[in-house]
């Protein structure tokens, strides 16, 4: 599995994809990215120290994803990633955060910032229909509006691709992003292990009609597949 990256376009940055003890959640319905775990923080700390060690800070910004949150990273992971940007001169990290650890987020911004780094948090919403959200996609996110969540993250992650997604609602989605959080990062709807299957006619419509009109944008990532940002594998090999 590939686990280091570098993002040359848009919003450039080193990415690393780290493994923790797993997402607490673990019931988004269309995910098997938490597959990517292990209870051994020992093992865990050595995979983490090897990814970590490829880290150069060619942009001074670097992006951290564990397949959840950042909170179930072990400690010494954590630590390690500190030092990592304090050596590399990193100004801007980014990690991904579930809405259910928010006011942990508003700590680690804290804690970053008196070491002179900008921490931004990134978290799935996946959409602002909260009713889809949770009926469909099970995020656990409950009725939390746009606003509530910009009190904890700068960056959100939009799925797109699903049965029932239209023309209007992803141009909705993209657009509230836009107007609550500093960046959007739209992932299309892949194959996987779960049951949930992409829809696409409704791939399609965002190809044809929503995917031009934001491709130029320094504010908007769009993933075709899932694998776009050079890290991570097909779930296959997740399983193995
Ligand atoms: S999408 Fe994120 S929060 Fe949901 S189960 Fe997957 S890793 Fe956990």
């Amino acid at each position: 599995m590939e686990r280091y990256s570098v993002i040359t376009e848009k919003n450039p940055r080193e990415i690393v994809l780290l493994r923790g003890s797993g997402c607490k959640w673990k019931r988004c319905t269309f995910c098997d990215y938490h597959l990517d775990s292990s209870s051994s923080e020992e093992e865990n700390f050595k995979l983490n120290s090897e990814v970590l060690s490829k880290v150069t800070g060619i942009y001074q910004s670097l992006e951290v994803i564990n397949s959840g949150s950042y909170c179930e990273l072990d400690n010494k992971t954590m630590n390690l990633v500190l030092e990592t940007c304090i050596k590399n001169n990193i100004q801007k990290l980014c990690f991904e955060c579930h809405f259910m650890y928010k006011n942990q987020a508003v700590k680690v911004k804290e804690f970053f910032k008196n070491h002179g780094i900008s921490l931004k948090i990134k978290t799935g919403v996946e959409t602002f229909d909260a009713d889809y959200r949770e009926k469909k996609m099970k995020k656990g996110f409950g009725k939390a509006t746009p606003q509530q969540i910009a009190e904890y993250a700068d960056e959100v992650c939009l799925l797109f691709g699903l049965p029932g997604q239209t023309e209007l609602s992803m141009k909705n989605d993209i657009e509230t992003g836009l107007k609550y959080f500093e960046r959007v990062c739209i992932n299309i709807m892949n194959e996987n292990s779960t049951a949930v299957a992409p829809d696409y006619s409704v791939v399609k419509i965002f190809s044809e009609k929503i995917e031009p009109d934001y491709r130029c944008s320094n504010r908007v990532d769009i993933l075709m597949d899932n694998l776009e940002f050079g890290v991570g594998t097909k779930v296959q090999e997740v399983l193995k």
